[in-house]
């Protein structure tokens, strides 16, 4: 039987767009944006200025702490800013703005690691580190902390998230389909640096060419094992997925490792897997670039940094007139108001809506459904969180658990009334976290 979570929503998944076009090497930007943040934690110190010519993969961005992600040049040429730049996660992020020499030349400091039989869990730890590796499902979480649990935890369990739930994306079901190798390598990769003997893949069953590159893949492995999944969103959260494979609940407040289980993202061991074989830092990711908005949608291998406008250009531009560009899929994606913002490591896709297909319905007073209720794969009262968020009831959003709403916005989805709840919710989480600062 196929496995999966209680609660959550079947969105229409339109990942017809892209899901059978092969990856795309995207032609070599001009010019790219690369923001000193671009994961969870301390933003890097840019250590290159104004003037300096610097090649591909060279670090132009030091992390300094230890929840950190070193940051590497996407292409070769000459730095002309250094300077904050509109980010795609909102707000102003200090930059460095690099002009291409047209050469794509590979930084003389790259060298090819030794084989993973050859190396130590610190050395896998420290290739990680260095390579500026984060999650790359969108959460950005510097990935070799999350190899590195403290003191008392002990991790038994690795999964491989390949569900891709969010509707209209296809980067990770054509990395698994083209690359399954470098997956596996990846979670090989993981598994030595932790000592942990469990690993799992896990996809969705609407992905079936994904199976079964990924089952040939895995045939002569020892402690590697597939799992099939319901296609259900959010199916490729960390706590459903945990639950779903292992039958773990991770407890509120709580995260995978509460439960002895890490979670990485399918992209995230692939660009473990290059680092192992070619030595090279993450300067690029398959983007899913797609949606009724956009001409030619495609699966895209972008270099980290490239704007947003240039993608879009290079997938026929905009269709008709434009109702939203998100980054992201529909449900987790970021609204972007500018298209000169860079893609970053986190980008899996640039969604474009006609304006058509924007939904603008009014929003009116909440007919007690419990809609919201069903959908909430956390279990939360989404619709009193809303009413607490609307009175400013922090105190009481929190008694309810806001803090651990994931934003998956099957709640909005579904509401009958249109109410923003997700917005609502995040808000009050805003308010709770900002008060535990003070
Ligand atoms: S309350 Fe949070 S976790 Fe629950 S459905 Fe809404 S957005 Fe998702
Ligand atoms: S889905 Fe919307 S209308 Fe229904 S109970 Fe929840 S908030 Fe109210």
């Amino acid at each position: 039987m196929l496995k999966t979570f209680r609660g959550g929503i079947h969105p229409p998944y339109n990942k017809d767009f892209t899901k059978h076009k092969p990856v795309e090497r995207a032609k070599l930007p001009d010019r790219v944006i690369i923001p000193m943040s671009q994961h969870v934690g301390a933003p890097c110190e840019p250590i290159v200025k104004v003037g300096d010519l610097v090649k591909k993969g060279q670090k132009i961005g030091e992390a300094k702490a230890f929840v950190s992600a070193p940051i590497h040049a996407s292409i070769s040429g000459k730095v002309t800013a250094v300077e904050p730049k509109p980010h795609p996660g909102g707000g102003m992020v200090m930059s460095v703005v690099i002009e291409s020499d047209g050469k794509d030349e590979l930084f003389e400091g790259i060298k090819t690691p030794k084989p993973l039989a050859e190396l130590t869990p610190d050395e896998i730890k420290n290739l990680i580190r260095e390579s500026g590796i984060v999650g790359m499902g969108g959460a950005g979480f510097p990935t070799q902390v999350k190899l590195s649990p403290p003191p008392g935890k002990t991790i038994d369990t690795i999964i491989v998230n390949g569900a891709e739930c969010e509707p209209y994306l296809t980067a990770d079901h054509r990395l698994m389909v083209e690359r399954p190798d470098d997956v596996v390598l990846g979670l090989e990769a993981i598994m030595k640096a932790t000592g942990v003997k469990n690993g799992y893949i896990a996809i969705e069953e609407n992905k079936p060419d994904a199976i079964e590159a990924i089952r040939k893949a895995i045939q002569a492995k020892d402690g590697i094992e597939l799992v099939e999944l319901a296609t259900k969103y959010p199916q490729g959260g960390e706590k459903q997925l945990i639950n779903a494979v292992t039958g773990r609940e991770v407890p509120s407040g709580g995260l995978p490792m509460d439960v002895h289980v890490i979670v990485d993202n399918a992209g995230t061991c692939a660009a473990i897997a290059n680092a192992i074989k070619t030595g090279m830092p993450l300067v690029e990711r398959i983007t899913t670039v797609t949606g009724t908005g956009v001409n030619e949608p495609k699966n895209l291998l972008i270099r980290v940094g490239t704007p947003f406008s240039e993608i879009i250009e290079q997938c026929g531009g905009f269709k008709g007139e434009v109702g939203k560009v998100i980054m992201g899929g529909p449900m987790m994606g970021l609204a972007q108001s500018v298209l000169d913002v860079p893609a970053v490591k986190g980008t899996s896709g640039i969604l474009v809506l006609a304006k058509n297909d924007v939904n603008l319905s009014e929003q009116s007073p909440c007919i007690r459904c419990a809609r919201c209720v069903d959908a909430c794969p956390i279990h939360l009262l989404p619709t009193t969180l809303g009413k607490f968020a609307e009175r400013g009831m922090w105190t009481e959003a929190e008694e309810y658990h806001a803090l651990d709403c994931i934003e998956c916005g099957c709640c909005a989805y579904v509401c009958a009334a249109h109410i923003p709840l997700t917005q609502l919710i995040r808000l009050a989480k805003n308010h709770i976290v900002a008060s535990k600062k003070k």
